[in-house]
C-alpha cells in the first residue's frame, strides 16, 4: 500500500490562533488606557467602541480562515482516500482530482457554517464579559469616590484600582466559559475548536468518499498514542452499520469517549477487505 502522509495543520491553526491572541492584545490595551480613578461614561464608550472594532475584523478574519481551511480538511481526507484505495498514486496526483460527491458538498458546508458560528460565539462572550465588567468598574470607580470624599481622602485606594483592572483584564483573559463551566482563554478554546473540527470533517469526508467507492471499513492510524487512545490503534472499524462482520462502528468506537476526544490526531485510513 502507498505510504500516506499526515495531514499538518500547525501552521494555519497558528496563525488564527495569533490572530486571537493579537485582538486580545489590543483589546487589553485599550482597557489599560482607561483612567479607572475618574472613569466617565463618555470615555468607557470610546473604548468599548474600539474594542467592538477589534472584535468585527477578527470576525472577518476568522470567517474567511475557517471557508478555506475546512474545505481544505475535507480535500485532505478524500485526497488520501483516494490513494489508499488505489485510485490515485500519490497524495499530489489526488489533490489534482478531488471532487466532492454531494454528501461531502453538503457536509462541508455544515462543517463550515458550524465553525463560524462557534467562533462568533467566542467574540460574543468576550464582548459581553468586557462590556459588563466595564459596567461594573465605573459604578464601583464612582462608589469608591463617594467613599473616599466621606474619608476625607481625595482619590479612590490603590488595592481598589488594583482590583478594577483585575476585572477589566480576567473579563479579556477567561472570557469564555463552555458547557461544563471551565474557564478559557479564547484563544486557547479556538485552538480546540478549530483542530477539533479540521479532524472531524477529515475523517467524515473519508467516510463519504470511502463508502461511494464500495470500501466500509478503515484501519485506525497510530502514533504511539499514550491517553485511552492506545487501546484503537492498529484496530479496525466499520464505517457502515451495514457493512458485514463483528467491528466496531465509527460512532460506537467514538462513543466509549476512548478515542477521537477533543484535539485527538487519530484518523483511519479506508480498506475493502478488513484483513485480520
Ligand atoms: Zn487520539
Amino acid at each position: 500500500m502507498a505510504v500516506i502522509p499526515e495531514t499538518d495543520y500547525e501552521y494555519e491553526i497558528a496563525r488564527l490562533v495569533d490572530a486571537y491572541k493579537n485582538a486580545a492584545g489590543r483589546i487589553q490595551r485599550e482597557l489599560e488606557r482607561l483612567d479607572l480613578a475618574g472613569l466617565s461614561r463618555a470615555n468607557a464608550q470610546v473604548a468599548l467602541s474600539e474594542v467592538s472594532r477589534v472584535l468585527a475584523s477578527l470576525n472577518d478574519e476568522s470567517a474567511e480562515w475557517v471557508a478555506a481551511n475546512i474545505p481544505q480538511a475535507a480535500r485532505d481526507g478524500v485526497a488520501r482516500t483516494l490513494v489508499a484505495l488505489g485510485a490515485a498514486d500519490t497524495v499530489e496526483q489526488a489533490a489534482a482530482v478531488v471532487k466532492f460527491n454531494r454528501i461531502n458538498a453538503n457536509m462541508v458546508a455544515a462543517a463550515v457554517a458550524d465553525t463560524q458560528a462557534d467562533l462568533l460565539a467566542v467574540t460574543q462572550n468576550v464582548d459581553r464579559r468586557v462590556r459588563a465588567a466595564v459596567r461594573k468598574v465605573i459604578a464601583d470607580s464612582m462608589r469608591a469616590n463617594m467613599a473616599a470624599g466621606i474619608s476625607g481622602r481625595r482619590t479612590i485606594s490603590a488595592d481598589i484600582l488594583g482590583g478594577l483592572r483585575k476585572t477589566l483584564g480576567d473579563a479579556v483573559n477567561t472570557g469564555i466559559i463552555d458547557a461544563a463551566g471551565r474557564r478559557w482563554k479564547p484563544e486557547v478554546y479556538v485552538d480546540t475548536v478549530v483542530r477539533t473540527k479540521m479532524a472531524e470533517t477529515y475523517r467524515e469526508a473519508t467516510t463519504n468518499e470511502a463508502i461511494q467507492r464500495g470500501a466500509y471499513y478503515a484501519v485506525i492510524s497510530r502514533h504511539g498514542a499514550k491517553d485511552a487512545c492506545a487501546n484503537w490503534e492498529g484496530r479496525i472499524i466499520k464505517l457502515s452499520a451495514d457493512a458485514p462482520g463483528d467491528y466496531p462502528t465509527y460512532d460506537s468506537a467514538k462513543a466509549t469517549r476512548q478515542i477521537w476526544h477533543p484535539n485527538c490526531r487519530h484518523t483511519f485510513t479506508p480498506v475493502r477487505v478488513p484483513e485480520k
